[in-house]
């Protein structure tokens, strides 16, 4: 069984300024009411950028939800743009700041996913901008199988 958590050493980068390839496959326990069935696949680049540090690279796979209006399962494909920067933290800085992504020499790559996938995903999440919904009578998705408005 694989560790769920998956931290990078970043202490090379820090220290000898060497850029870092991170190629990664993911795994997210569901949050926000969204599924990933499949790891996500984290492609990035870390590189040092004066005392802190610069990633670059993208998060590709897929969420699985719930349409908001009729409740059909939805498969939302996600690709994730990364560009972030990091700050050490500094001696009057909370450790672990507001973020505990990154924790000493250690990068928490599963907790930085989690993060950037939680910012990227709708809010609200429909099958379709259009979807209709239930019908409130019948209780079917209004539109296809909802027969209780006799055609005109
Ligand atoms: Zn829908
Ligand atoms: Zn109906």
């Amino acid at each position: 069984m694989k560790d769920h958590r998956t931290n990078v050493g970043i202490g090379g980068v820090l220290h000898t300024g060497r850029e870092l390839h991170v190629l990664e496959t993911i795994e997210l326990d569901e949050f926000a009411s969204y599924r990933f069935e499949a790891p996500l696949e984290v492609s990035l680049r870390i590189r040092r950028a004066g005392t802190g540090l610069d990633l670059n690279g993208t998060i590709s796979g897929v969420a699985e939800g719930t349409c908001a209006r009729c409740l059909d399962d939805v498969r939302l494909p996600l690709t994730v743009d990364v560009e972030e920067r990091f700050d050490p933290p500094s001696e009057n800085d909370d450790p672990l700041g507001e973020s505990n992504v990154l924790v000493g020499d250690e990068l928490d790559l599963q907790d930085l996913v989690r993060q950037l996938v939680d910012s990227a995903l709708p809010i609200v999440l429909l099958c379709a901008e259009d979807c209709t919904g239930l019908c409130t009578k019948c209780g079917f998705k209004a539109d296809p199988h909802c027969r209780c408005t006799p055609p005109e």
